[in-house]
């Protein structure tokens, strides 16, 4: 599994069978390399900064939006060519994928409706399967399991410790009950916000780490050049002890 972090919370992420693109909003996207894989592109929520338009012309099996992208698309963009390939997520959704059906005309019905999480091992003739978890900001956030791996990602989901009021805290109550819904899951990488606006940065990745584990961790949604979120995020006494963060 390859990940590349590609700008604020977009990154793609090439496994043997298949590509994940998620939140892209501006950057350089990673040459896809090798054999032509099924591609998927994911977006959390319909804010600016989680999707850019152009991934509507891009050469993927199936968009996985969120609920909230539906009006967004039915105005901005009523004239969508494949629709059947649009699969809108609401909170607390999964899709299971087949691969025996991706060389079938219609791609989408690789997509089906699963009950929750999936649990133990994929079959294996699953590429991926999907979970969602409620955003307290707006949208989802994504589990991506994959035969090498499961994917977290935050989207806008996170503690949002502005300064700690009651709405913070608040919002803080929301989070851990959402990650308690895949507590104990252990991930192969996470991406989690780490906001330097916010007075607390941290909670999101501190908070996350006490209901699951990961491999990796890739702090997102900056809002500050990279530069200066490494030298805080290596400072913050919150972080130690946590391997393998990527920037
Ligand atoms: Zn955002």
């Amino acid at each position: 599994m390859q990940i590349t972090h590609i700008f604020h919370s977009g990154f793609f992420v090439e496994t043997e069978q298949a590509d994940f693109l998620f939140d892209w909003w501006k950057g350089t996207l990673p040459a896809r390399t090798g054999h032509r894989k099924p591609f998927y592109v994911f977006v959390s929520h319909s804010h600016g900064d989680h999707y850019n338009p152009d991934i509507f012309g891009m050469d993927a099996d199936a968009w996985l939006l969120s609920w909230d992208m539906k009006p967004l698309i039915d105005e901005r963009f009523p004239d969508l060519k494949d629709r059947r390939r649009l699969f809108f997520l609401r909170p607390h959704q999964s899709l299971m994928s087949d691969a025996f059906a991706s060389s079938e005309a219609s791609q989408a019905s690789i997509l089906q409706n699963a009950l929750g999480m999936s649990q133990g091992s994929l079959a294996p003739s699953t590429l991926f399967s999907v979970y969602t978890l409620a955003s307290n900001d707006r949208g989802v956030a994504f589990v991506v399991r994959t035969p090498e791996g499961s994917l977290y990602h935050a989207g806008d989901l996170n503690n949002w410790w502005w300064d700690g009021d009651a709405d913070d805290q608040r919002l803080a109550h929301f989070y851990h009950d959402e990650l308690s819904r895949i507590k104990g899951t252990h991930f192969a990488a996470a991406m989690i916000p780490y906001d330097l606006r916010l007075k607390e940065p941290g909670y999101g990745i501190r908070d996350f780490l006490r209901y699951c584990s990961t491999d990796a961790i890739y702090p997102m949604h900056e809002n500050a050049d990279l530069a200066s979120v490494k030298h805080v995020f290596a400072n913050d006494p919150l972080m130690k002890g946590v391997q393998n963060v990527y920037f």
